[in-house]
Parts: structure tokens; C-alpha cells; sequence
């Protein structure tokens, strides 16, 4: 008798056995995936953990369907962590494994298939199987799994589909279409035919009587001698101080040839720059004391403050343990800074750097995942954000998290519910390899380890070339509404300083974050406000569509013409958002080039980039943007920063408002004067003397630390405590609230630590569930491991309960 034990990618805790021949048995390997049936008619993608000849006693092992690999893709190592994550975020297993793979190597029976439109086919390559498959779906616009079983009369299909997909010729369902395509930079080279020294002479002779051009050929040696780097027009034109229509008639002459390439996907054909990073001395101890701490220590905190250089340390490193020939893992917290970072480190390993992009299409995630776990040269270093921690790693033996501080690291929904930044130290220790966190402004646990000892501990106080930090300059906004020095939501001090900017051809960046126009329109005869109909929040008013939107749920409305309650037509908007602030810019800055970046301008798969981009290429003088523009970005032509309402920011209901506040605003301003110049940053406030901002201000790390610390050891919170919060769901409000008294009730029973709740958050409906929540706070001395485990059996009963059954719960540990 011969069984597998196998992960459905479904959101349920246990494995389950499956019977397989004896040669199979003898093929299979653990890691490899199997094709199963399950329930009455469904087939999965399932992940096999182990082999054993364990009949199972519950019910009869049905026969898996195929095996569908032929070497394992999972590595043991990789289902270890797994089988951690699980464990430690109170998920399922299954959960995991649905989260860790990209979903081109999970095909299951709901899958949709459709055929990709502009792939050109040539039919003669196809296998019978794969014909009829692709024959079939020049009838029908898409198939299922079972369709295809059908049309092919046989259950071992999901191969041929795998081949199809390979070939580009099908696509599956979730795949977004995008159309942007990123911006092209357009390069130029030498014609080959003045590639030799008699060339050289001959085009030098040609040249001799157009000055002008034989000014931009000569500084295109000089840049190709220097730079050993393709030459972009935009560089050569700077270089020889000369026009672009001097390049124009340099191509018609077919002495340059030009040619366009995609920013992140320049290939350097080996000429790489490596060696050629020279370290500041601030750096270079920085560096040192990195590799001495690594000696004890498996994880390092680099605290080096906006512009010191932290990137060019994570490449000397990287240098180290690429020599040794082991993987480097560098995670993220946003993937949208990608494109700025794959150039720096392609200067440096040219195509040894794979990035691994969630918004990249199924083909390219499995072209990744599939390079690192043959541990091929191309991805030797891999980029990524947090889901990049699922990757087969061979043999890791570095990883880079940089702004461990962001939020974005924690996912929230769905399960698994982990930090990227704690699940990667676990996954490092499995592999022997060491972290380094980096941050400007490290959360507040990270410092903890880091000053008690746990982590090694690095500091940079300076910035790279000694540029100097920027000036905080704090405007008081009651006292500026009152002296009536403002238009709009711009202090007189603030439009001056724009207005200098923009005469010294400067750039511009202004931070608000909230999206929108106006968070919400008020009807000023009866008070008034829509509310979304599904969720407890007001709809926050979008002019450029002239709609209200629900941030929650994504309701959305005409922008009414009179209130809904007593038909009256004086509505105004209160508070501000990004939208509104491009618009009073238009009416202010009537000359300036505006852009904005907020979750509504950067949908797709290259949002981002295409504003960055433009940004980048100065073509926006003043960007405005919420926190994604906190993230690490590095323009070199930004001296002013300003914020436009610290505030909103500080007063939110969460333990750690004035962590996030302080680290956002530190990274905003750090977006200043990150060349020569020093640079400017203003804050707006209606509490100039509110100590967050004051340590902003004065760039003190440390007071807000401790000031925090402390609040966080009186308030229970971590590090002290470790924070699991509970979510309830449901739609009928008498039963949710009857639940989750039963389950907050057992809980604070069972367990002698604080429970907390059942508490109707600030928003507590959503898509016509109402919610409740529970905290448990777990004090540090406790063992984690078994309090986990005394709630998980309380869930489990809860569970049982018939009336609580339909009671959905979320567990979040270490909720951020
Ligand atoms: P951080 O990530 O610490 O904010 P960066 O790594 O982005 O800082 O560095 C800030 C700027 O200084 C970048 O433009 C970078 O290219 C430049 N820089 C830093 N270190 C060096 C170095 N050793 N040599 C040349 N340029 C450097
Ligand atoms: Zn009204
Ligand atoms: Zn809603």
C-alpha cells in the first residue's frame, strides 16, 4: 500500500492522504505537485509533503489523477517554513501554499482558460492533445478543466495545458491585461561600420567640416571610454552641451544607429561595473561592522538616516555573498521601487538580478521561481516584495529588508497573515544565512532587538557626500487661517517657497495623505453626509469623475445635486485630498506641470512607474502624493518637500499613530535635498508643539523612541506584549454581537493575560458585514506556543457552536 500525504490550496488545516501505484510511489518525490481529485468533482494542484505506506483510518485514500512534475519545485526547506508560517499565523497549511505559488503551477477545475489573442500560433509545433485544446477555443471564448477532460477524453490534462501555457498560446483567468507599456530610453551606438580605427579616421574626415556633430561623436568616445554602459541620448546631449536635432541628423547620416530599451530590462551583456563602488568612510565602517557583527549575530539593524548611502552597502555585501556563490534575497516593501533599484544593481551584477513582481504575469513568476530553484546564475540576486519569501531558494546566504519599518511588509488579508520581515528571519536561520533590516526610521521593535542585544546594531549619522539633512520649517495653520494668509490649503510661506522652486527649475514634491478630492460633502442645511450603503463610512467625493466612492468596498455614485434627507442644494466638501490639492495647484501654480500618485492614478501593472518615470524625466514639476511616496524614491532635482496637513495623520486610532507619523514624515522630508543643495521641508499643523513633530523637527529618532517605548510598556503593546486580534464577521448584527461575547468570554477565561473586546471598531461594517474585534495581548515571558494553541481550541469550539457557525473569524498575530 502506497500513499502520499499532500497540501490542497485551499483554507484547510489538515493534509490528506491519496494512494499512488508502487511505481509511482517509487518516482515520487516530496515537493512535487499531483493533480487529485477532490469532493464530488473538483481537481486541484496539490503539493505532496510526504510519502509513507499509512493507510488512513477515517476514510479511503482516493488515487491522485497524475503526477505532474518530474523533479520536485517545492524545496523541503521551503515546505519547513511553510509548515512555520502556518503554525505561527494560526492559518492553514493550505493557505500557505495557495499564497506561496504563482498561480500558473496551481491549475485547478474552476481555473478559466482562454486562448491569448495576439500570440501568433504555429500549429505544426502543437501535439495532438494540445490541438484540439487549441482548436477547441476557436469556438468557445474559454474553457474549464473539465471541459478540456472532456475534449480529450482522458483526466491527465493539466500537462498539456501546462505546455500550452509555456508556449504563450493560453492564458488564465486572473491574468490583468495592461497596456501601458514602460517608458522606452532611447540609446544610441556607433554605426558598425566606423567601429574600427580606420572607420574612426574615415568618419572624423566626413566630419570635418560639421563642427557640431563631430563635437557630440567625440564625446560619445569619451562617454563609452568612461561609462562602459549602453549611452542614452539624453546623456550624450548633456555631455556634449549640443540638441537633440544634432543627434537627428547624426542618425540620418547613419553614423549612430539608435535603438530603445526598456529601463529595467537593460542587459549589459556582462559588462557589469562590479569593484567599482568606492565607499565613503562612514560607509565603509558601516560595512565593516556589518561583517563582524554577522560573526555572532544572525541579524543586523543598518539605522542610517535618509541619503546615507544605505543602498551602496547593501551592494557591497551583496558582492561578498554572490563570491561565495549563494542566493541574495532582497525584500521590498513596495514593489513599485523596483525599477529605480534594478538599474543600480544592474550597473553593478548586470543580469544576475531577477525580479519577482506580484503584478507580473503568470509566465514571468513561474520563469523566476523556476531560476532560483535550479539556482541559475540570472537569479542570484532576487528582488521582490514580501511574496518573494516564497521562493524555492537553493541555497540562500543573504537577506536585504530594506525599510523594514513599512507596514506594507505585514500582509492583512488574505491568510497567511505574516510579516515578511519576521517570516525572513526564519526562513535565513533554515538556511544558515544572515538579515540585515534597514531603515532611516526602524519600528520600534526592530530598535528594541537591536539596543537589547538581540541584532547586531549600525548606525549612520551622515548623509552620503555630506549633503546636509533638510530644514523642517513648521507652519501654524490656525494662526495662518486667522491672519488669513492662506489660498486653499496653501500657507503664504508654502507657495513662496513652491514659487521659488519653480523659478530655479526645481521639483516639487507635496505630501497629503488622503486620495480623493474631499473626503466627504456635507449638506449645510440638515448636517447631512452619504454614507455607503454597505459600509459604515462616508463616501469620499471624486471630482474628476464627479462621483462619491467608497474607499472599502468600492461603491461608488453620482455626486448628488441636492441631500438626501431634506432635498436642500447647499452641500459643500470638508477636509482635503489629493485631488483637491492638484486642482488648487492649477488655479496657483497656473504654469506648473502637476502629477499625482495616489492609489487611483497608479493602478496596473506599471502605475508606478509611469509617474515616477515622468517625474524622473522632469516632464511633472510638482508631484503630490500620499505615502507612497515615503518609500525610499531618490530624485536628484527635489529640494522642497512640503506636507500639507501633519495632522490627520497623527490622530488616528491606532498605538502606533505617532510611530507611523514620525516615520513618514522623516521619510517624506528625506526626499529633499538629496544632491549639493540642502534642502527645504514645511510642514503644515494645527500642533506645531505636538511632540511627534518636534522630533521630526529635529530629526530625533531616539526621543521618539523612547517616548513610544515607554507608552508601549504602559499600555501593554509590543514589544512588550505580542498583539493576536480576532475579527468577526457577519451580517446579522444580534448574532455577531452574541458571538463574539460567547468567544470573548471563554477566552478572557481561559487565558491569564489581557483580552480586550469585544470592541465595534471605528468602522465597523463593511460590505454589509458587521465587525467586531478582539485583542489578546501575549506578555513576552509567556510561551507564545501554547496560548496559540489554548485559542485555537477555543476557535474550534466556537466553531461547533451551530449558531456561531456562520460567524466568520480572522486571526491576524502580531496585528500591525
Ligand atoms: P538611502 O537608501 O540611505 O536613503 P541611497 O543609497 O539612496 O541612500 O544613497 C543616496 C544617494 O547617494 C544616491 O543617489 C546614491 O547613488 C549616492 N551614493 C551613496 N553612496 C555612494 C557612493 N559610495 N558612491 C557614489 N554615490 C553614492
Ligand atoms: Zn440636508
Ligand atoms: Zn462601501
Amino acid at each position: 500500500m502506497y500513499f502520499v500525504e499532500v497540501v490542497l490550496p485551499l483554507s484547510l488545516a489538515k493534509t490528506f492522504t491519496y494512494s499512488v501505484s508502487e511505481a509511482e510511489f517509487l518516482f515520487m518525490k516530496k515537493g512535487m505537485r499531483v493533480a487529485v481529485p477532490f469532493g464530488k468533482s473538483k481537481i486541484y494542484t496539490a503539493l505532496v509533503i510526504e510519502i509513507h505506506n499509512n493507510k488512513p483510518t477515517l476514510y479511503d485514500a482516493k488515487e491522485i489523477h497524475q503526477i505532474l512534475d518530474e523533479f520536485p519545485i517545492v524545496t523541503e526547506s521551503q515546505i519547513n517554513h511553510w509548515l512555520w508560517i502556518a503554525n505561527y499565523y494560526m492559518c492553514a497549511i493550505g493557505d500557505v501554499y495557495r499564497g506561496a505559488m504563482p498561480s500558473a503551477l496551481l491549475l485547478e477545475s474552476e481555473t478559466i482558460i482562454t486562448k491569448k489573442n495576439d500570440s501568433f500560433v504555429d500549429e505544426s509545433l502543437l501535439s495532438d492533445d494540445e490541438f484540439l485544446v487549441y482548436e477547441a477555443l476557436q469556438q468557445q471564448s474559454s474553457l474549464k478543466v473539465h471541459d478540456i477532460i472532456a475534449i480529450l477524453n482522458k483526466n491527465n490534462i493539466f500537462p498539456v495545458i501546462q505546455k500550452l501555457v509555456d508556449k504563450n498560446i493560453l492564458v488564465l483567468q486572473e491574468e490583468v491585461q495592461e497596456n501601458y507599456k514602460p517608458k522606452l530610453v532611447r540609446y544610441v551606438r556607433l554605426h558598425t561600420k566606423y567601429d574600427t580605427n580606420d572607420g574612426l579616421k574615415e568618419l572624423l574626415d566626413i566630419l570635418k567640416s560639421a563642427n557640431k556633430q563631430k563635437e557630440i561623436v567625440l564625446n560619445y568616445f569619451q562617454l563609452s571610454a568612461t561609462e562602459k554602459k549602453p549611452i542614452t541620448v539624453k546623456k550624450l546631449i548633456e555631455a556634449a552641451n549640443s540638441s537633440a536635432a544634432i543627434v537627428k541628423a547624426l542618425i540620418e547620416k547613419e553614423i549612430f544607429e539608435e535603438y530603445f530599451l526598456q529601463e529595467d530590462r537593460i542587459n549589459f551583456a556582462g559588462k557589469s561595473r562590479e569593484g567599482e563602488l568606492q565607499l565613503s568612510v562612514a560607509q565603509q565602517k558601516a560595512f565593516d561592522s556589518i561583517k563582524e557583527n554577522f560573526e555572532h549575530k544572525a541579524v543586523c539593524l543598518l539605522h542610517g538616516i535618509t541619503s546615507s548611502g544605505k543602498t551602496e552597502i547593501y551592494i557591497k555585501l551583496i558582492e561578498e555573498y554572490l563570491a561565495t556563490g549563494k542566493q541574495v534575497l532582497y525584500l521590498l516593501p513596495e514593489i513599485a521601487l523596483t525599477t529605480q533599484l534594478v538599474s543600480r544593481l544592474r550597473t553593478h551584477f548586470g543580469n544576475k538580478v531577477a525580479v519577482f513582481h506580484s503584478k507580473y504575469n503568470n509566465n514571468e513568476r513561474v520563469e523566476v521561481w523556476n531560476q532560483v530553484l535550479r539556482n541559475a546564475d540570472k537569479a542570484q540576486i532576487v528582488i521582490g516584495a514580501r511574496s518573494a519569501l516564497f521562493l524555492p531558494f537553493y541555497d540562500l546566504g543573504f537577506i536585504i529588508i530594506d525599510e523594514e519599518h513599512e507596514q506594507t511588509f505585514k500582509q492583512s488579508d488574505p491568510a497567511p497573515r505574516y510579516h515578511a520581515r519576521d517570516a525572513a528571519i526564519v526562513l535565513a536561520n533554515g538556511h544558515q544565512a544572515k538579515v540585515l533590516l534597514g531603515s532611516a526610521t526602524p519600528s520600534i521593535e526592530t530598535y528594541f532587538n537591536a539596543t537589547s542585544d538581540k541584532y547586531g546594531f549600525i548606525e549612520i549619522s551622515e548623509r552620503f557626500g555630506n549633503v546636509s539633512l533638510p530644514e523642517i520649517v513648521l507652519v501654524d495653520l490656525k494662526d495662518k487661517y486667522f491672519r488669513k494668509k492662506m489660498n486653499g490649503h496653501f500657507s503664504d510661506v508654502l507657495t513662496e517657497e513652491i514659487t521659488a522652486a519653480l523659478s530655479l527649475g526645481e521639483q516639487v514634491i507635496l505630501f497629503q495623505n488622503r486620495r480623493g478630492y474631499s473626503p466627504i460633502i456635507e449638506c449645510i442645511t440638515c448636517g447631512h453626509v452619504p454614507h455607503c450603503q454597505q459600509c459604515d463610512v462616508s463616501l469620499t467625493y471624486h471630482k474628476h469623475k464627479n462621483q462619491l466612492r467608497c474607499h472599502y468596498c468600492g461603491y461608488s455614485m453620482a455626486n448628488p445635486t441636492r441631500c438626501h434627507e431634506c432635498s436642500s442644494v447647499d452641500l459643500t466638501t470638508k477636509g482635503f485630498g489629493t485631488e483637491q490639492i492638484e486642482q488648487e495647484l492649477i488655479t496657483i501654480f497656473p504654469g506648473a506641470k502637476t502629477g499625482r500618485m495616489d492609489q487611483d492614478t497608479t493602478r496596473g501593472k506599471f502605475g508606478f512607474e509611469k509617474i515616477i518615470d515622468s517625474f524622473k524625466n522632469r516632464e511633472i514639476d510638482i508631484l503630490v502624493g500620499t505615502q507612497m511616496l515615503a518609500k525610499g524614491l531618490d530624485f536628484d532635482n527635489v529640494n522642497l518637500v512640503g506636507i500639507m496637513n501633519a495632522d490627520n495623520m497623527l490622530y488616528h486610532p491606532d498605538f502606533r499613530a505617532f510611530e507611523r507619523s514620525f516615520q513618514m514624515m522623516t521619510q517624506v522630508a528625506g526626499r529633499s535635498g538629496r544632491s549639493e543643495k540642502k534642502g527645504k521641508v514645511i510642514i503644515q499643523t494645527y500642533n506645531p508643539n505636538h511632540n511627534t513633530i518636534q522630533q521630526v523637527t529635529h530629526t530625533d529618532y531616539v526621543g521618539m523612541y523612547k517616548e513610544q517605548l515607554y507608552d508601549r510598556q504602559i499600555y501593554k503593546y509590543p514589544p512588550y506584549f505580542r498583539i493576536i486580534k480576532l475579527t468577526l464577521k457577519q451580517r446579522d448584527f444580534d448574532k455577531l454581537k452574541e458571538g463574539a461575547m460567547w468567544l470573548y468570554q471563554v477566552l478572557s477565561q481561559n487565558l491569564v493575560m489581557p483580552v480586550l473586546g469585544p470592541e465595534e471598531p471605528v468602522i465597523s461594517r463593511i460590505r454589509n458585514e458587521y465587525i467586531r474585534t478582539i485583542i489578546i495581548k501575549i506578555p513576552q515571558q509567556t510561551s507564545i506556543g501554547n496560548t496559540k494553541k489554548t485559542i485555537q481550541k477555543i476557535l474550534n469550539s466556537f466553531e461547533a457552536v451551530a449558531q456561531y457557525r456562520a460567524i466568520k473569524v480572522t486571526t491576524n498575530v502580531d496585528f500591525y
